[in-house]
């Protein structure tokens, strides 16, 4: 099979018969096999009974239906875990992305040999209120994912070598991170693609202002994991070690203000006065507790399963 089609959907109804008759047009005209697999994820419209139908009318048509509403993460790793194609397409139920784009992306995964290839809405047909912060967003993702190259990391829009699906797993809210992932499961060959956008034709956006609050701990959150996931100590222990170091500069200028003032007749310096005191307090305990959640969460990794789990590239 040529191309597997994953698209999450949450309460998308109206716009899943178009989006169908779309994606098998671009489909036919080009020759692939394919299989488009729909999640819905939660829906309480008539998301399903829709794709009841649609799935009777072509075989190449499959959905999977969560109990409740999980998230695009959740469903999109669904729908990774159950992709037979050479190729893996995601791509927003809600028309938002255009079909007409499959082909090209097919072929950069195929024949020029991007492990991922990333939408990129060049053109925003959305408010500005979400371009802005988008743009914010996605300089600080590329900051720290050192995946220089991308200009919009969460565009539904994407491109996949089978195998880099396999490799990793998306869940909570970490869709919006996938190249990231990507990268860190050591699939580094990225690109992009620029690609049309259009305005929502049907139903409202399933993501509030909260996305961005949510997508900046998120990243923060990858990143730890990603530099001191096995390796908790290092961070936590050497901002312990920070601490202690303020704290005895600070005891030590106490000290030597009380031995000065002790030599002279004049001068009387109180330790509990100070601010030097206070400082070397507040460091000596917040040190104690840097080490401590370093030596628990050592404890932790020591008893991941994950804990040596490698991804083997080549072997003889
Ligand atoms: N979606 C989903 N589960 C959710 C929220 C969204 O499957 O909990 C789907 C949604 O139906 C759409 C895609 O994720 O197909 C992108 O959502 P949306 O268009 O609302 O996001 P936006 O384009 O506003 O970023
Ligand atoms: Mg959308």
């Amino acid at each position: 099979m040529d191309i597997s089609i994953v698209v999450p959907l949450f309460n998308e109804a109206e716009s899943l018969p178009e989006l169908t008759s779309w994606i098998q047009r671009v489909m036919k005209e080009n020759d692939f096999t394919y299989e488009i697999l729909f999640i819905n994820d939660g829906s309480t419209d008539a998301s399903w009974e829709v794709i009841r139908q649609l799935s009777a009318s072509d075989p190449n048509v499959h959905g999977v239906a969560f109990s409740r509403n999980y998230g695009k993460s959740p469903a999109l790793n669904t729908g990774f875990r159950r992709a037979q194609g050479d190729v893996v397409i995601t791509m927003d139920a809600d028309l938002q992305d255009s079909p007409d784009e499959i082909p090209e992306l097919y072929r950069m995964v195929k024949e020029e040999g991007y492990d991922l290839v990333s939408g990129w809405k060049k053109k925003r047909y959305d408010p500005l209120s979400k371009t802005i912060p988008t743009k914010l967003f996605n300089a600080t993702a590329r900051r720290v994912s050192g995946i220089r190259n991308l200009h919009d990391f969460n565009c539904g829009l994407k491109a996949y070598r089978r195998e880099v699906v396999k490799h990793i797993e998306v869940y909570g809210d970490m869709h919006r991170y996938i190249p990231y992932l990507a990268k860190n499961a050591g699939y580094t060959c990225i690109g992009e693609k620029a690609v049309h956008h259009q305005a929502r034709k049907y139903g409202v956006t399933k993501f509030g202002l909260d996305r961005f609050v949510n997508g900046y701990l998120d990243l923060g959150t990858l990143w730890f994991q990603t530099k001191f996931g096995i390796k908790p100590m290092h961070l936590f222990g050497l901002l312990g070690s920070l601490m202690f170091m303020i704290g005895f500069i600070a005891i030590f200028i106490v000290l030597v203000l009380k031995c000065v003032s002790m030599a002279s007749d004049t001068y009387h310096f109180y330790a509990t006065k100070s601010v030097y005191f206070y400082l070397s307090l507040a460091c000596m305990v917040m040190g104690l507790q840097f080490f401590l959640t370093g030596f628990i969460g050592e404890l932790i990794t020591r008893n991941s399963p994950e804990r040596n789990n490698y991804l083997i590239a080549e072997e003889f």
